[in-house]
C-alpha cells in the first residue's frame, strides 16, 4: 500500500472520529495522514521491521491500523466506523497523488488581508512549490467583523498587492477572489459592481444557518441565482461532530445552481468537510460541477486537498467535474462564462 493510499484512510478514520466528537483521536489520525502525505516512508519495510512506531505520531493503536492496511489493503476499524456514522460504503478507487492526477489549483484560501496569517506572495509561492499553476486568494466579505473583511476598497487596494506578487511568479496565476458572505435573505454582503470586478467570487453561509427549512431554501436559490456568484462555498456551514449544517430544499437548489453554472464547493478542512460525500452526490445526480478546495489560512493548510481526495471519490465525481483540474485559460473561460 502507497503512503499515499495509506493517508486517505487515515484521513476517513479522522472524518468519522470528528463526527463522534472523539477530536483528540480525530486529530492523532490527521496527523499521522500528514506525516505520510509529506515523508512517503516505506510501509511495507516499516511493517517488516517492525518500525511503525518510529514514524512520527504513530503510537500503538495507529500502527495496529497501518500494519492491517498494508497486510490486508483494508481496516475494519474503518469500516465499523463508517457502520456507526451511517457513512456509504468504500468505493473501489486507487488515490493518486493530488498534483499527478492532474490538480491544477486551490480557489479558495485565506491572507493576512483577513483572517488568514500570510501574505499574498508567501501563499501563492507556498501553493506554486506544491506544483500548482494557479491559486484564488479569497479573503472575507464585511459582515463577519471578527474576520477583518474586505469592502471595495480594500479589495482594490488588495488587487494591486496581488498585481505586485503576480509580477514576481513566472508559470503561476494569481486570481484575485473573495468569499462573500450569503446574508440571512440572501443577499451578497458586496455591491455588485465590486464583485463583477473578481475573478471569481465564493458565496458562503457563515451566520444564521439554523433558518427554517422553506426560508433557507429560499436564502440558497437567491444566491446560486445571482449572476456573479462561481462556487458556494462550504454550501451547508456543518462542523463534523459539533455543529449540523443548514437544512434546505437541497435538491432545488443544487439543480438551480447547475442551471446557473454555479459550483457546489467541497470544502477540504477537516473541520467542515462540506459538502459531505453523501450530499456531494446528491449534487453531482442534479447536475452540478464542484471544487475541491482547502480554505487554507496558512500555506501548511494547502494540504487539507491531499487529505479530502477520498470524498470526490466516493461521491463518485469524476476530475472533469471538478473546477481545480481545468488548466488556467479552460478556469478562466469557465469564470467568464
Ligand atoms: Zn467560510
Ligand atoms: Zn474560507
Amino acid at each position: 500500500m502507497s503512503p499515499d493510499e495509506a493517508a486517505a484512510y487515515m484521513a476517513e478514520i479522522a472524518y468519522h472520529l470528528r463526527h463522534k466528537q472523539d477530536q483528540h483521536r480525530a486529530r492523532a489520525f490527521s496527523k499521522v495522514a500528514a506525516v505520510l502525505l509529506r515523508d512517503h516512508p516505506d510501509l511495507e519495510a516499516a511493517v517488516r521491521a517492525d518500525k511503525l512506531e518510529s514514524l512520527e505520531g504513530v503510537g500503538s493503536g495507529i500502527a495496529r491500523v497501518l500494519k492491517e492496511l498494508v497486510e490486508t489493503g483494508g481496516s475494519e476499524y474503518l469500516q465499523r466506523l463508517r457502520e456507526e456514522t451511517g457513512a456509504a460504503p468504500e468505493v473501489a478507487a486507487r488515490i493518486t497523488p493530488l498534483v499527478e492526477s492532474g490538480y491544477q489549483g486551490d480557489l479558495h484560501c485565506h491572507t493576512d488581508w483577513s483572517d488568514g496569517g500570510s501574505s499574498v506572495l508567501a501563499m501563492a509561492r507556498a501553493a506554486q512549490a506544491r506544483g500548482y499553476r494557479y491559486l484564488a486568494v479569497t479573503d472575507h466579505s464585511p459582515a463577519i467583523t471578527v474576520v477583518n473583511g474586505l469592502g471595495p476598497e480594500r479589495l482594490a487596494a488588495q488587487r494591486r498587492v496581488i498585481d505586485e506578487a503576480q509580477a514576481q511568479l513566472e508559470g503561476f496565476t494569481i486570481l484575485q477572489g473573495c468569499e462573500v458572505d450569503i446574508l440571512p435573505d440572501g443577499s451578497l454582503d458586496l455591491p455588485d459592481a465590486a464583485l463583477a470586478a473578481l475573478d471569481l467570487v465564493v458565496a458562503s453561509p457563515h451566520f444564521k444557518l439554523r433558518m427554517e427549512r422553506p426560508a433557507m431554501t429560499e436564502r440558497m436559490l437567491k444566491a446560486v441565482n445571482h449572476p456573479e456568484v462561481d462556487i458556494v462555498g462550504h454550501p451547508t456551514g456543518r462542523r463534523p461532530g459539533s455543529r449540523a449544517g443548514a437544512e434546505y430544499d437541497f435538491e432545488a437548489v443544487f439543480a438551480a445552481a447547475a442551471a446557473n453554472g454555479v459550483v457546489m464547493e467541497i470544502d477540504c478542512d477537516p473541520a467542515r468537510m462540506d459538502l459531505s460525500p453523501e450530499l456531494a452526490e446528491v449534487a453531482f445526480a442534479q447536475g452540478c460541477s464542484f471544487s475541491l478546495d482547502s480554505d487554507a489560512h496558512a500555506p501548511d493548510q494547502f494540504v487539507y486537498v491531499d487529505l479530502a481526495l477520498w470524498m470526490p471519490h466516493r461521491a463518485r465525481i469524476p476530475t472533469e467535474r471538478i473546477l481545480n483540474w481545468l488548466p488556467i485559460d479552460r478556469l478562466q473561460e469557465v469564470l467568464r462564462g
